[in-house]
């Protein structure tokens, strides 16, 4: 089944320029902005500026200057915003939901950059 992509999903508006953000970084393919209810103290969703519903739509179905413009966007929001290894820092986490058992409440591909405290395991545990 093909990925069906909703246009008036909010990122796609903040694309638009009809919902305002807080932007961190801007390329040619992508774009970075402070989430609005952050839960930590870095955290950016970086998102692409094509109509990708989730990381394996864009994996499948971008264009490659797309990926790398993407890739490159993310490296770099980790240098802007503090937590970078390579510059020294303690580290981030990269967090990209994906549908109803990801629970992904935007329906357009975003990575987080979450950071600038430790962040405990990746899942609860359970049982
Ligand atoms: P998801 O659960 O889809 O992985 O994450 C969606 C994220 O988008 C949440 O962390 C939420 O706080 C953020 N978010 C939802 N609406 C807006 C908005 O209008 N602006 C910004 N900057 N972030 C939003």
């Amino acid at each position: 089944m093909p990925y069906s992509y909703d246009d008036q999903n909010i990122f796609a508006k903040i694309l638009r320029g009809e919902i305002p953000n807080k932007t961190v970084l801007e390329t040619e393919h992508s774009l970075a902005f402070e989430d609005i209810a952050p839960q930590a103290p870095v955290h950016v969703l970086v998102i692409p500026k094509g109509a990708y519903v989730s990381f394996d739509d864009f994996a499948q179905n971008a264009r490659p200057e797309e990926i790398v413009d993407y890739t490159r966007a993310i490296g770099e929001v980790c240098k802007m915003t503090g937590v970078s290894l390579g510059d020294g820092n303690d580290g981030f986490r990269m967090i990209s939901n994906a549908g109803i058992d990801g629970i992904q409440e935007v329906p357009h591909l975003h990575v987080h950059v979450v950071g600038g405290r430790s962040l405990g395991r990746i899942l609860p545990k359970v049982g």
